[in-house]
C-alpha cells in the first residue's frame, strides 16, 4: 500500500468516525430533552383534566341543585301526561308550573352553555335537549340504567361520556325526592364531552406552549454544544493520527490545552505522548541531546534556511577535555555522569537560541539559528562558564569540567567543509592547550 493509498483510507475512516460520533453525541442530548418535554406536556395534560374536570362536576353540581331549588314543587304535584298522539307529550303539572317553562334552564343553557333537564320519575318534564333534527327531548324517557345507577346510589351520579341523541355528554344525575321522602325524579346538568375538552386543552395550552418551546431551544442548544464537543474530539482523534502517521511536529489547538475539564487534560497527554515520543526517536538517551542522525537533518534545514531565506546561524564544535580521565579514574558511570552533566547545561542554555546535538562520545555541535555571530560567540562565553561551574560530585569527589570549543559562522558552503572547519579548531583548541573558545577568526593569529 503506497502513501496515497494510505491517505485515502485513513481520510475515508475519518469522514465515518467523525459523523458517527457526532449523530451519537446529538442523540443523546437530544433525546431525554425531547422526551422530558414530552413527558411534562402529557402529565399537564391529565393534571390539567384533572383539574378542569372536578371543576366541571362541581359546575354540574351547582347547577343541578339549582335547578332543584327553582323546580321543587314539580316533584311535589300530581302531574299527568297527555299523549298528543305523533310520539310527544303534554305535561300538566296542576297549578304550580306548566311543562313548558323552561325559562330557568335556557337562561342557563345560555349563559354557561350546561344543558339541563328536569325528570318526573325517568321522563324529561322540560329540556335543554334536542334531538338529531333539533327538536326539544321533552317527554322522552332515559335508559333504565341511569334509573337504576341514580336510586342505587341514592345521591348525584357523574358519566364521562354519556351518549344522549348522537352526542356525547359529560353529565351529572341528580335524584330529587319528594316530601315523604321517595324517588320522584332527577335533574340532569349536562357538557358536550368535545367542549370539556376544549377547556381543558385551553387550560394546559399555556403549559404545553412553553414546555414545547423549552425543550426546542434545549434540544437545539443541547445539539449544538454536542456539536461542538465532537468537533473538539475530531481535533483530538486528528492530532493522534497525525502522531500514528509519523509527524511529531503536529501543533495541538491551544485552546483545547486551556480547557478546564477531562478533555483539556487529554489533549495534555496527547501532546505529552507526541513529545515523549519524538524524543525518544531524535534524542540520545543518555544526554536527551538531539542524535548525530536528527542533527544531520536539522542542520540540512538550517543551512536550506540560510540559503533560501537568509537567516543566519552559527556553528558550535565542543569537546570535553581529558574525558577518558573521568572513566579511567573513576569508571565508566562517572563518565556517564560528567556527560549528562555537560548536556543538561547545552540543553537548557540553547532554548529559544538553537539546538545542541551529540555528535560523538564527548562531543557536541551547537546551532545558533537567527543569530549574529558575535552574539553567538558572547552567550559561548557563558556557556563555557555555566560548565566549569558545575562541578560533579562522585562518590564524595569533587570533580570539574573544562571543554574546548570551536565557533564559525554559518555559510552556504557544504556541510562537511563547515564541520571540517570547525572540527579544524577545536583540534587547534586541544593543541593550544585545551580549555578555550577557538574562533574561525583566530586561526591567523595563531598561524
Ligand atoms: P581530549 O581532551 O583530547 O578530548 O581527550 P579525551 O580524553 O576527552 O578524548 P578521547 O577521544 O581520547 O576520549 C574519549 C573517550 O570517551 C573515549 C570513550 O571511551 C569515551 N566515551 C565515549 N562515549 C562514552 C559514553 O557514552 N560514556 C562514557 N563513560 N564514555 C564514553
Ligand atoms: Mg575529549
Ligand atoms: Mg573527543
Amino acid at each position: 500500500m503506497n502513501n496515497k493509498d494510505l491517505a485515502t483510507k485513513n481520510n475515508s475512516r475519518k469522514t465515518a468516525a467523525k459523523s458517527g460520533l457526532r449523530r451519537n453525541l446529538i442523540w443523546l442530548v437530544t433525546v431525554p430533552i425531547m422526551l422530558m418535554g414530552i413527558v411534562t406536556m402529557i402529565v399537564a395534560y391529565f393534571f390539567g383534566y384533572n383539574t378542569v374536570s372536578k371543576e366541571v362536576h362541581q359546575g354540574l353540581m351547582n347547577i343541578a341543585v339549582a335547578t332543584e331549588y327553582t323546580y321543587e314543587d314539580i316533584f311535589n304535584q300530581t302531574i299527568s301526561f297527555d299523549d298528543k298522539g305523533d310520539g310527544t307529550y303534554k305535561v300538566n303539572t296542576g297549578n304550580v308550573a306548566e311543562a313548558s317553562d323552561a325559562a330557568f334552564i335556557n337562561k342557563i343553557k345560555d349563559g354557561t352553555g350546561i344543558d339541563v333537564t328536569v325528570l318526573y320519575y325517568d321522563i324529561r318534564l322540560l329540556t335543554t335537549l334536542t334531538d338529531e333534527q333539533g327538536d326539544l327531548l321533552t317527554g322522552t324517557v332515559v335508559s333504565k340504567k341511569i334509573v337504576d345507577d341514580v336510586t342505587n346510589a341514592n345521591e348525584a351520579v357523574f358519566y364521562d361520556k354519556l351518549m344522549v341523541y348522537g352526542e356525547n355528554y359529560y353529565a351529572c344525575y341528580m335524584p330529587v325526592f319528594n316530601k315523604e321522602g321517595n324517588f320522584a325524579g332527577m335533574i340532569f346538568a349536562g357538557k358536550p364531552t368535545a367542549s370539556v375538552k376544549k377547556e381543558v386543552l385551553m387550560s394546559v395550552l399555556p403549559i404545553i406552549i412553553v414546555s414545547a418551546v423549552m425543550m426546542l431551544l434545549g434540544a437545539l442548544i443541547g445539539a449544538n454544544e454536542a456539536k461542538k464537543l465532537a468537533a473538539v474530539i475530531d481535533k483530538e482523534k486528528n492530532f493522534l493520527g497525525q502522531i500514528a502517521n509519523g509527524n511529531l511536529r503536529a501543533n495541538f489547538d491551544a485552546e483545547i490545552l486551556k480547557r478546564p475539564d477531562e478533555i483539556g487534560e487529554m489533549g495534555k497527554f496527547m501532546v505529552h505522548v507526541q513529545r515523549f515520543i519524538r524524543d525518544m526517536i531524535e534524542r540520545d538517551t543518555l544526554t536527551k541531546l538531539y542524535t548525530r542522525r536528527i542533527g544531520e537533518s536539522k542542520l540540512k534545514n538550517t543551512r536550506m534556511g540560510f540559503i533560501e531565506d537568509g537567516i543566519k546561524y552559527q556553528m558550535v564544535m565542543g569537546d570535553i577535555d581529558h574525558f577518558k580521565r573521568f572513566n579511567d579514574t573513576y569508571g565508566h558511570d562517572c563518565g556517564d555522569l560528567v556527560l549528562q552533566t555537560v548536556a543538561g547545561v547545552l540543553n537548557r542554555s540553547m532554548i529559544g537560541k538553537g539546538y545542541a546535538v551529540r555528535w560523538g562520545g564527548e562531543e557536541f555541535i551547537i546551532v545558533y539559528e537567527d543569530m549574529d555571530f558575535e552574539k553567538a560567540y558572547e552567550h559561548l562565553k557563558e556557556v563555557r562558564e555555566k560548565v566549569i561551574s558545575e562541578v560533579v560530585e562522585y562518590k564524595g569527589e569533587l570533580l570539574s569540567i573544562t571543554m574546548t570549543f570551536g565557533i564559525v559562522p554559518g555559510t552556504e558552503d557544504e556541510l562537511d567543509n563547515i564541520i571540517k572547519s570547525v572540527d579544524n579548531l577545536l583540534y587547534i583548541g586541544k593543541e593550544g592547550g585545551r580549555d578555550r573558545i577557538v574562533r574561525y577568526d583566530d586561526v591567523d593569529k595563531i598561524e
